[in-house]
């Protein structure tokens, strides 16, 4: 079960930084996912972890060995590019057994190491299936069982779920949490699908334009978010600018343009400007709420999300559909902001716009 601790490393593609002072330490056994808008580095951080790119600032250690300037094949990893590298000319079972055979173990258990992956990737049937005869979904599945038949210990996963459709890569990716799990393994999972993130990590990092913002557990991410950018790219927010309009020990009140808003007090003063965020989820529709006027309405799964008009405020709301399927567009809703669940930020030097944008 290694540990990885990546220091201070920077990457430049000519002028062009595409990481910047990475500092990162993975525990054994953990399962970390990096989420991040695309080109902020994430594939680049996951192939310096591989020894694919060699020529960066700064170290990688895995269990504490200086790994910068040991070769790809000695690292002992098992690697799930987003672009599945199959070998074409073999069989699925040829693919699978490729690192056990290399290494010579003999022939029982070359095959015993196959079957089982195949069967944890429900794959037995395709066993003597080349890869083009293979969906999408089905590659990937089989390059993920030939990198778990690797042996490695620490998996780096560069969205090994993206082809599958939702219900598999639903079921999948609980599979793939369980069996890093029972095999002790280490796991780096960059994916753009924060549900998956949200659902298979223990920890999450959040990258942009080349830094990591944050990291945290899940949950702590989606409830307390430190930064701003955080909160506005994992999940959904209302972002809102306003001025403290009252602050006690406890709460402050908030003009946010068309309604007064009280939050917990974190330390902010009277007069300052600061950003606020809540997240659609969390607002609820309340008798004694601010009155708005429901401007559009979309199903989405479960939820039902509103746009609602306080004024010159636009609010996004979601909410379960029997909770609000006799609601029409145009029509007058209350809604209730839980003082409980809004988040108060300084408000950004380089202002709003800067500190939100992906790229
Ligand atoms: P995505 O989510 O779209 O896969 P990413 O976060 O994984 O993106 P990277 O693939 O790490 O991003 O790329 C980071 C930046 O570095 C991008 O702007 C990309 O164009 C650039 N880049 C990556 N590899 C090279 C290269 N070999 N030469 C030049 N630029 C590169």
């Amino acid at each position: 079960m290694p540990n990885v601790k990546v220091e201070k490393v920077t990457k430049k593609f000519g002028d062009f930084t595409a990481l910047e002072d990475i500092n990162l330490s993975i525990n054994d056994g953990e399962y970390v996912s990096i989420i991040g808008p695309s080109g902020c580095g994430k594939t680049t951080l996951l192939r310096i972890i591989a020894g694919i790119i060699r020529d960066y600032e700064g170290h990688v250690y895995v269990n504490g060995e200086l790994f910068d300037d040991k070769p790809l094949e000695k690292r002992g990893i098992g690697y799930v590019f987003q672009n599945i590298a199959l070998f074409p000319n073999m069989n699925v079972g040829g693919n699978v057994s490729y690192s056990p055979r290399a290494k010579g173990f003999n022939s029982d258990m070359i095959r015993s190491m196959t079957l089982e992956m195949l069967e944890l990737m429900k794959l037995t049937e395709r066993y003597y299936d080349y890869p083009i005869r293979l969906s999408g979904g089905m590659q990937q599945k089989t390059a993920l069982a030939r990198a778990l038949a690797s042996g490695a210990k620490l998996l780096l996963l560069d969205e090994p779920l993206s082809l599958l459709d939702l219900k598999v890569r639903t079921e999948l990716r609980y599979e793939l949490r369980r069996i890093v799990k029972d095999l002790g393994l280490t796991a780096i999972h960059v994916t753009h699908d924060q549900e998956e993130a949200m659902a298979i990590s223990d920890r999450i990092i959040v990258m942009r334009k080349a830094r990591i913002v944050e990291e945290g557990t899940p949950l702590s991410l989606y409830l307390r978010p430190k930064k701003i950018f955080t909160s506005y790219f994992l999940g959904e927010s209302n972002v809102l600018e306003g001025k403290v309009m009252e602050a006690d020990d406890r709460f402050l009140k908030i003009d946010v343009g068309s309604i007064i808003l009280k939050a917990k007090n974190t330390g902010f003063q009277e007069g300052e400007k600061v950003v606020v965020m809540i997240r659609p989820e969390f607002i609820q529709l309340a008798n004694d709420g601010v009155e708005g006027v429901v401007k559009k309405k979309t199903m989405e799964g479960l939820f039902t999300r509103l746009i609602v008009d306080i004024k010159d405020l636009k609010i996004t709301v979601k909410q379960p559909y029997w909770r609000v399927h006799n609601i029409d567009v145009y029509s007058m809703v209350k809604l209730e902001f839980p003082e409980e669940h809004i988040l108060v930020y300084e408000y950004p030097e380089r202002g709003l716009y800067s500190e939100i944008s992906l790229y």
